[in-house]
């Protein structure tokens, strides 16, 4: 069994503010610790699961060389291997191999969620509001779209309260979620402490990984409509010009239209 674990770390027990992901911030070092910790609770659940190749990547743009190289190497379980550095969900391999499963671990709500602990919708500046056809999603979206191009399901979500609630709102209630935190704000969490957090990650994968037909792959309706809702109008030009891309300036909105989601995505997805 081949199991694909793309994680981030504004989900983790323990991380509430910027200056504990963003790298050389004065936190930094604890928040990768606890983040690193976190992921190898899902390498062990998957492993006592019968996983046989893990491939963990790591998706939090921490800035600079840190950016998707947050990972503590020397503290990883040797049961996996990792990808450090690589372009943001454009990380593939395992999945035109064959990924069995999906794991998202330490994940974040999508941008506007009240009780989202650091929500944001891939950048905290550029992205107010993004869609797949009618659903409202956020990188945990992105993420099940891409796995499901590929007819990879992903069985797990962990991260705060809100995180889990929207993911299920998308992927269904097939869905295992594990709940590490409770957002009182932005910036602020009633928080399960890491140690407890790690064992119920550990069993949430183990248990995610009993039914591996527990959740569909996620895969938007054909043609597909991905609209994208920016903050402020002049990032409408990022997207001018591209094939199969309509703007509309008035609402600040973005279309891209294809037969299939990965279509419309690399026309306003960059490597
Ligand atoms: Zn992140």
């Amino acid at each position: 069994m081949k199991i694909l674990i793309m994680c981030d770390m504004e989900g983790v027990s323990g991380i509430v503010t910027w200056s504990q992901v963003n790298g050389g911030a004065p936190m930094y070092e604890e928040g990768r610790r606890l983040y690193t910790e976190e992921i190898n609770a899902a390498v062990r659940g998957a492993k006592r699961a019968g996983a046989s190749e893990i491939v963990v990547v790591d998706c939090h743009g921490a800035g600079g060389d840190w950016t998707f190289n947050s990972l503590v190497p020397e503290l990883l379980d040797v049961d996996c291997t990792w990808v450090a550095h690589h372009a943001w969900s454009r990380y593939t391999e395992l999945l035109e191999e064959g990924a069995d499963a999906c794991l998202l671990v330490g994940m974040h709500a999508r941008n506007n969620t009240a009780d989202g602990v650091m929500c944001h919708t891939i950048s905290t500046v550029k992205w107010h509001n993004l869609w797949f056809n009618d659903d409202l999603v956020g990188e945990v979206g992105v993420n099940a779209a891409l796995c499901g191009h590929y007819d990879c399901p992903v069985l797990l979500v962990t991260g705060d309260e809100a995180v889990c609630r929207e993911a299920r709102s998308y992927l269904g209630d097939g869905l295992t979620t594990v709940a590490v935190k409770k957002g009182l704000s932005r910036y602020s969490a009633r928080q399960i402490p890491p140690i407890r957090a790690r064992e119920m990650i550990e069993a949430g994968a183990y248990d995610a990984l009993q039914d591996l037909s527990a959740v569909a792959p996620y895969k938007p309706s054909s043609p597909v409509t991905i609209t994208i809702e920016v903050d402020q109008v002049e990032k409408m030009e990022d997207f001018r010009g591209r094939s199969g891309v309509e703007l509309d300036r008035a609402a600040q909105k973005v279309y891209s239209r294809g037969p299939d989601w990965m279509t419309a995505w690399d026309q306003v997805w960059y490597w």
